[in-house]
């Protein structure tokens, strides 16, 4: 048991605060749900397809991404094609491939839902701006490392993006670049989900790591 004098491991601590954390992020997207005739599952699809129009996803590639069975991102899947809010197409490449694209109506669906508002927003919202950086930055690392592992599909983030340079600029306040927009831009902006992202060869994505982390 944790007492005073033999507080559980950091590691531990830190797990537990991201549980508290992940547990209100649930309630908020439950809500956010709700308020369409959603489940949360269909929500984080719909959010998942968002930006994604041309190519879409795969079921297989679906379930990854949400962490949960192909039968179970398959189910939510036919649900949310019944209410029109995404269709299935065949795949550019492969014909017997099917791909997953949202509608008009499933992104009508989807910005209704998007009121920035929620308990996690407020917590992140009394946070003041470096502390939220930090957070960001933080994040960021912990899902790289996760992806790395293979824990997670790479996500659309700037610091795995072919137009990705970091500290390209002296300017302490925006010190990297998106060549895909040409235009420097700060920490603040470092981008989670990016719809422009580009994923980058892994020799690529290394060494815009290692700049990234040495500065
Ligand atoms: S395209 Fe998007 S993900 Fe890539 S560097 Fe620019 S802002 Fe970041």
């Amino acid at each position: 048991m944790e007492t005073p004098k033999t507080p559980l491991s950091i590691d531990t601590r830190i797990r537990e605060g991201l549980s508290r954390v992940g547990m209100v992020l649930r309630v908020d997207e439950w809500n956010r749900a709700k308020a369409t005739g959603l489940n949360p599952t269909q929500l984080s699809i719909l959010t998942l397809l968002e930006g994604r129009e041309k190519d879409g996803l795969g079921v297989k590639e679906i379930a990854a991404h949400l962490g949960v069975s192909q039968p179970t991102a398959t189910d939510s899947i036919n649900a949310l094609e019944r209410k029109g809010f995404l269709a299935k197409r065949q795949g550019a490449a492969d014909k017997r491939a099917v791909s997953v694209v949202l509608t008009a109506d499933g992104a009508s669906a989807l910005n209704a839902t998007d009121t920035g508002e929620g308990l996690a927003a407020q917590a992140i919202g009394a946070l003041d701006h470096g502390e939220q950086e930090d957070l960001l930055v933080t994040l960021i690392k912990m899902i790289r490392r996760l992806q790395e592992a293979d824990a997670i599909p790479v996500q659309r983030m700037c610091v795995t993006c072919r137009y990705f340079a970091p500290f390209a600029h002296a300017d302490a306040a925006r010190p990297h670049h998106c060549k895909f927009v040409d235009a420097a831009f700060g920490q603040r902006e470092l981008r989670i989900d990016c719809r422009d992202h580009v994923e980058a060869d892994p020799a690529s994505r290394a060494a815009t790591w290692d700049a990234f982390q040495t500065g």
